[in-house]
């Protein structure tokens, strides 16, 4: 078996790339929740970060650890894509939360949105669940599939690290039928890989 690295063509974003736009994003969140928190006159629980099982587990380890402010954190799973690296269509929840997030303001946090399938049905789930608002927090978004729009929920915002290029990406939490996710940078698999 040869290295891991050997299988990438190109990197896309960097480790220190990373490192740098993810705390940009987790400064922005601590000042929106500060905000927020200074607006409320009564006290408001603490916000529920929400990460999407499997891919999100880097990015939140990272995102949350520079996020000054108490939250609590928690883990949803929903499966769309199967082994392969076209959408397998409708996505479905497969894991629960374990908290109850009736009328808490939650961030779901993912790797990346595409066509936003996966997103919309995180999102319905949380809204189901009670949420009083939600944002959306994501380490990638590929805009270039999109045939639909979102809509925040309540008062929630739309945090994104980069936006992608319409290539098929790897690394840091992102997968192709499980492997790779373990790279600390993003980058694009050589295309003999896919056979
Ligand atoms: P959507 O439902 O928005 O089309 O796709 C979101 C999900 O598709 C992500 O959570 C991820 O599992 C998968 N996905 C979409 N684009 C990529 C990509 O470029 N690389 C990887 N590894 N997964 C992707
Ligand atoms: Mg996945
Ligand atoms: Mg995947």
């Amino acid at each position: 078996m040869g290295a891991l690295d050997d299988d990438i063509e190109s990197v896309l974003y960097s480790s220190e790339e990373i490192s740098r736009r993810v705390s940009e994003l987790a400064a922005q969140i601590t000042a929106d929740l500060d905000n927020n928190k200074s607006n409320n006159t009564e006290s408001s629980p603490p916000v529920v970060v929400v990460g999407v099982a499997t891919g999100a587990f880097l990015f939140l380890a990272d995102l949350v650890r520079n996020v000054k402010l108490p939250i609590t954190v928690d883990f949803i799973r929903a499966e769309s894509y199967g082994s392969g690296t076209v959408s397998s269509g409708d996505p479905r929840i497969l894991s629960d939360l374990k908290m109850d997030i009736l009328g808490k303001h939650v961030i779901l946090s993912g790797n990346i949105i595409c066509t936003l399938k996966k997103l919309l049905c995180n999102s319905a789930h949380l809204s189901h669940s009670g949420a009083s608002s939600i944002s959306v927090c994501t380490f990638l978004d590929k805009p270039a599939r999109r045939k639909v729009n979102f809509e925040l929920v309540g008062e929630g915002k739309y945090y994104c690290g980069f936006e992608c290029p319409d290539y098929f990406v790897v690394g840091y939490g992102l997968d192709l039928a499980e492997l790779y996710r373990n790279l600390p940078y993003v980058g694009v698999l050589k295309p003999e890989m896919y056979k």
